[in-house]
């Protein structure tokens, strides 16, 4: 039986988590459960169903102690944080953001393993972050899911390249970004996930995330690190070997797969998710990806092959730059111009060293307030 917390256990990834739980109820118990404060009754409902005898909630604790009846509550900003200490077998952090980065760190501090779909974490804090060890992590991001499965058939030194798969999000097939609306940028073609991430799918920054999020995780230099539109999000992605071998993992597009395989690691959970069905046909595509309709994965490469703070201000920016797009004060292709033209004027932290958490907090807050002065420049 392995003792489980859930940081975010609302959103998307936390949901699906409950639910793998709720199908494995003789492996895992949850022990520990936070959100942010949008929704609390969905919280204290979910403590109850898996009796689980705390939560933290970041806002709005009075209300959420009116509710809970036995059930104890922490609140405040560091209420994820303090949850992500208790003693666990494993804390699954699926906080959306940078604001999962102390989180992460205050559950490794704590001593206890961290299944991570919060890929912020390591983008903006990755130096501090391995610091504590790569073996205390383990991906729930899809495709790095699929390369720490895939990495088991060589050793590092045999590794040639990891290949990233992307869905080329929900306009991959369309030529002309110019007028993209919200709703267009939400419907995401294969994944459904919350809407910050959705809208980083549209644009490939999520991707440019994960490419950054390689490194760290895996320890490999960015020259290794390549991606390809895979339309269907059957092949997670790869791993080629020196040889000329390619070892892919694939299964239809379903976060409870990888969400499985994190909490059980190294024992694989039984029909966690649903397997390629070989007796249809299929047809897979692989595309090149255009760097002219998709800057933003070069600039993520840049930002990562830059170093110190600059991933940090790379993604600082484009949470900016996403809830600007969401509250219509900017278009779609401005997103990724904005998260541009702020590391143009910040890329004096490329000689930043990450101390710990508050030089990761101030040079985010300097991306944020050029990124937001560069909006405004261009309503
Ligand atoms: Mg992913």
């Amino acid at each position: 039986m392995r003792e489980i917390v859930i940081l975010g256990s609302t959103g998307s990834i936390g949901v699906q988590a409950l639910e793998v739980i709720a199908a494995n109820p003789y492996d895992f118990k949850v022990i520990g459960l936070s959100a942010g404060g949008s929704n609390i009754p969905l919280l204290i409902e979910q403590a109850r169903k898996f009796d689980v005898p705390i939560i933290g909630v970041s806002e709005d604790g009075e209300i959420a102690r009116s509710l809970a009846g036995e059930i104890q509550v922490i609140d405040g900003k560091q209420a994820s944080s303090e949850i992500a200490a208790i003693p666990a077998d494993i804390v699954l952090n699926g906080i959306t953001g940078s604001i999962g980065l102390g989180p992460t760190l205050s559950a490794l501090s704590a001593g206890n393993k961290v299944a991570l779909a919060n890929k912020e974490s390591l983008v903006a804090g990755g130096p501090l972050v391995t610091a504590f060890g790569l073996d205390r992590i383990i991906p729930v991001d899809s495709e790095h899911s699929a390369l720490y499965q895939c990495f088991k058939a060589g050793t590092f030194a045999e590794v040639r390249r990891a290949i990233l798969t992307a869905s080329g999000g929900a306009f991959r097939n369309r030529e002309d970004l110019s007028n993209v609306t919200l709703a267009e940028a939400l419907a995401h073609p294969t994944w459904s996930m919350g809407p910050v991430v959705t809208i980083n799918s549209a644009t490939l920054v999520n991707k440019g995330l994960e490419i950054i999020e390689a490194h760290f995780l895996f320890d490999l230099p960015y020259e290794k690190i390549h991606a390809v539109i895979h339309p269907q999000s059957v092949i997670h992605s790869m791993v080629e070997f020196v040889d000329g071998f390619t070892i892919a993992q694939l299964s239809p597009p379903n976060m409870k797969g990888p969400i499985a395989y994190a909490l059980g690691a190294p024992h694989r959970v039984a029909k966690a998710t649903s397997a390629v069905d070989w007796t249809a046909s299929h047809s897979w595509d692989f595309l090149p990806i255009d760097g002219n309709k998709y800057p933003a994965l070069s600039l993520a490469r840049h930002a990562g092959e830059l170093g110190g703070g600059v991933p940090a201000a790379f993604n600082a920016a484009n949470e900016v730059a996403v809830d600007a797009f969401i509250n219509e004060e900017l278009g779609f292709i401005n997103i990724v111009e904005v998260v541009a033209a702020t590391l143009a004027k910040l890329a004096h932290y490329s000689t930043s060293k990450l101390r710990d958490i508050a030089d990761v907090t101030a040079i985010e807050d300097d991306a944020r307030t050029v990124a937001r002065s560069l909006i405004l420049e261009h309503r």
